[in-house]
């Protein structure tokens, strides 16, 4: 099986992650997509966010009519921040012989990477897939990276991708750009503006329901 871990505040889930997980799951032949909502995300500490069962229940309603999608729940019910070694780890123990696991992220986000806790750590257990960012041209995942990740991984010519010593690799996938955001859906939300086609009916439906990013403005009724 080839395991596939894809984390995100999902606050909430739209058309853009869906459609992100659906091109990699299909370019990279992943038997097993795992949307994983994060508890509280070290660099967004100190923001308030919804609550996690609302944005868990969201994920559940976006993925649930696909067979290759799951959710888990590890990060929303380990005490603390969440830090993806923890969830990798956990995932890493559980592989059988011939598993393989693939961290997806964002180009913004794998940048950073080198500020992760554990991260060389993190270079054994999993392959990494890195999404391209809607608007930005960049395709090489370490050139913003750092040194200290670079210097760990050789570029391999023959693939186009970039290997670590233990044979995990980097991969770069040049997405259909879907320019949507979270924080875009939050805010036409809290304006009282429709976010329909932005994201799936029922996460829309749910959102409503459950008087979601309001702050003073209201939802349109549609
Ligand atoms: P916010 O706007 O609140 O920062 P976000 O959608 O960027 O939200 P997350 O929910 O944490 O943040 O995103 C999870 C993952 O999905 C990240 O790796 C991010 O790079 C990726 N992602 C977010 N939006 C898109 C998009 N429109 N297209 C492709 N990938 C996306």
């Amino acid at each position: 099986m080839k395991i596939g871990l894809f984390g995100g505040t999902f606050d909430p889930i739209h058309w853009g992650h869906l459609r992100s997980a659906e091109e990699v799951s299909e370019t990279y032949g992943l038997d097993r997509v795992y949307f994983v909502p994060a508890s509280i995300p070290p660099h967004k500490r100190g923001k308030t966010t919804t609550p996690a069962k609302d944005r868990l229940q969201m994920v559940r309603l976006a993925v649930a009519r696909n067979p290759r999608f799951a959710v888990s729940t590890i990060e929303l019910k380990r005490p603390g921040p969440s830090y993806s070694i923890d969830t990798i780890r956990a995932f890493a123990s559980q592989l059988g012989k011939g598993d393989s696991l693939y961290f997806i992220i964002g180009l913004d986000a794998f940048i950073e990477i080198g500020t992760w806790q554990d991260f060389k750590e993190i270079f054994l257990l999993c392959n990494f897939i890195v999404t391209s960012r809607p608007g930005s041209k960049e395709n090489d995942p370490l050139r913003g990276a750092g040194v200290a990740v670079k210097k760990l991984f050789c570029y391999d010519p023959k693939q186009a991708n970039y290997r670590h010593q233990s044979g995990n690799r980097v991969y770069f996938i040049e997405l259909t750009d879907i320019a949507i955001s979270a924080s875009e859906i939050r805010a036409l939300v809290r304006q009282g503006q429709s976010i329909r086609y932005l994201l799936p009916s029922l996460v829309e439906r749910f959102i409503k329901r459950r008087r979601l990013y309001r702050g003073a403005g209201r939802v349109r009724e549609s």
